[in-house]
């Protein structure tokens, strides 16, 4: 599978030949960069088969955006406001919304799904959503590829539930390195460096898995 990094929180997965935008056609907030504008122009010139977003914050989804593919009809798009309650099949690959809870304590009626994307591997895009509740979630298929925010490797604690989840994390919505006053990579290099299943693209790097 391809994964290319499309913004600071949100990725494009290509497996099985479908293609899957998850979160990541959005605007930037605080330290966390926006979609760049060479990424939505391809995005919209090969429209993935499928757009799905995890919640309405502006670092993972912009209306905006969004709009030309409402107004023609482009695609199929999951989320955030208005999502189908079941999952949907495109070729060989099922994309399955599970709900779950955003990080943080700010927001707790927040509406958040991750989801589950099954065909010849099993990936798991987590969105924003808080580490340690998929701990003891025994009625998911389990991972392959995790592709998650920074929190699933800045605590030994997530890290740890990283690791005995998937064999593999890809690492999402870290800064640049040169803007980072929360000292974000850090925590995370001092809690998971030298891993060899950790994955941190750029934005706009692919990485093949
Ligand atoms: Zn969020």
């Amino acid at each position: 599978m391809e994964i290319q990094r499309t913004a600071n929180a949100g990725a494009l997965l290509k497996m099985d030949g479908v293609s899957i935008l998850l979160d990541g056609l959005c605007d930037g907030i605080d330290i966390y960069l926006p979609t760049p504008p060479d990424i939505i122009d391809t995005l919209l010139a090969d429209a993935p088969d499928v757009l799905a977003f995890t919640h309405n914050h502006p670092d993972h989804y912009s209306e905006a955006l969004l709009l030309p593919y409402r107004k023609q009809n482009l695609r199929p798009i999951l989320g955030p406001e208005y999502l189908p309650v079941e999952g949907m099949r495109v070729g060989d690959v099922t994309i399955t919304p599970v709900p779950s809870r955003h990080i943080g304590k700010t927001e707790p009626d927040l509406v958040h799904h991750s989801f589950i994307i099954e065909g010849s591997q099993c990936v798991w895009f987590m969105g924003d959503a808080a580490p340690l509740q998929w701990k003891n979630r025994t009625d998911l298929p389990k991972p392959e590829v995790l592709i998650a925010p920074y929190a699933y490797a800045n605590t030994k604690a997530a890290w740890e539930m990283s690791g005995s989840l998937a064999e593999k994390v890809v690492l999402l919505h870290l800064p640049q390195r040169n803007n980072d006053p929360y000292g974000l990579w850090k925590a995370v290099e001092s809690t998971a460096n030298g891993a060899t299943n950790l994955y941190i693209p750029k934005i706009g790097e692919t990485i093949t898995i």
